[in-house]
């Protein structure tokens, strides 16, 4: 199967008189080698079944066929939807690999996931070249509320992957991180100039790979009552723990911090989530 040149990008954005949104995102990749590097990265079992947020032109979409799996392509804008029937009408007709891909038009953050997700086939994987002005809130819901998607590859801005995958002492480290660990193992896997893109984006991308952990590692009374600390304790993220923390814990933040053995003049930088887990415990128990 033919996978998507610079040219080809170039001519199916003249042939259909579109112009890449920025506001969404639209760098799209033109690359065949990344498309395959993406794709093995992403360490799919045989003939998986994959959900695409974002396919654009097909980029993905195409190497995703050619390794053998399904696709579920859920894309925000009808043009370039419109655009991928074509695509794979002209690329995928011989071989019949078009009939393995439905596509879906919705936005990612706000579409009812279910819906998307339940009828056959039911991807257990995403594979993802994501927009990045919303891929920080993709994942955290794929995360929250997609149970059965256990395998997630993303190709997001480096700094956002490296925060996605960041733990305690990393300059990225952030109250995401937290959360990201919470849900799965997250390591950024390869990283992808912009010279492969049309057009060009100014900065660097990085690959994430996240494999759902079966339980979480740490055990809380709630899982929002954790967030909630991580989310107070980074909004400050200069300030010590016994005052950032003071907008959810009041009075009692040091109290609470020191029965969780947390010293309360530590920041939220320093605090991985095994100890984030203790203070939410230890909260729980003062309340
Ligand atoms: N997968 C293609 C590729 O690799 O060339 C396109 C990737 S491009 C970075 C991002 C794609 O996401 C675009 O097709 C854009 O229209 C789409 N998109 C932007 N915001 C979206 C949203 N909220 N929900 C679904 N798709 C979105």
């Amino acid at each position: 199967m033919a996978l998507l040149t610079p040219a080809k990008v170039r001519s199916l954005l003249d042939a259909h008189g579109l112009h890449p949104k920025r506001s969404l995102g639209q760098n799209f990749l033109a690359d065949a080698n990344t498309a395959r590097r993406v794709v093995a990265l992403a360490d799919l079992p045989t003939a998986a079944s994959v959900l695409e947020i974002g396919p654009g032109l097909g980029s993905l979409t195409l190497a995703l066929l050619d390794a053998g799996h399904d696709v579920v392509a859920l894309e925000l804008d009808d043009r370039l939807a419109d655009v991928l029937h074509a695509v794979l009408a002209d690329e995928s007709g011989a071989s019949g690999a078009g009939a393995r891909v439905r596509i879906e038009r919705g936005d990612a953050v706000t579409v009812d996931l279910a819906a998307i997700l339940t009828p056959a086939p039911s991807p257990r994987a995403c594979v993802s070249n994501l927009p990045y002005n919303v891929a920080v809130p993709v994942v955290v819901r794929l995360l929250e509320e997609a149970d059965a998607v256990e395998r997630i590859l993303v190709m997001v801005q480096r700094e956002v992957g490296e925060r996605l995958a960041a733990g305690p002492g990393d300059p990225q480290y952030g109250a995401v991180s937290v959360k990201v660990a919470y849900f799965a193992e997250a390591h950024v896997v390869g990283l992808v100039p912009p010279t492969v893109f049309v057009p060009r984006p100014k900065v660097e991308s990085a690959l994430v790979r996240l494999r759902r952990r079966g339980e979480p590692p740490v055990t809380v009374p709630s899982a929002d009552g954790l967030f909630a600390l991580v989310r107070a304790g980074f909004a400050q993220r200069r300030k010590m723990l016994r005052r950032s923390l003071a907008p959810v814990l009041g009075d009692a933040a040091p109290d609470v911090l020191e029965a969780a053995g947390v010293a309360p003049t530590a920041r939220a930088e320093a605090l991985g989530l095994d100890d984030w887990a203790a203070v939410a415990r230890s909260a729980a128990a003062a309340a």
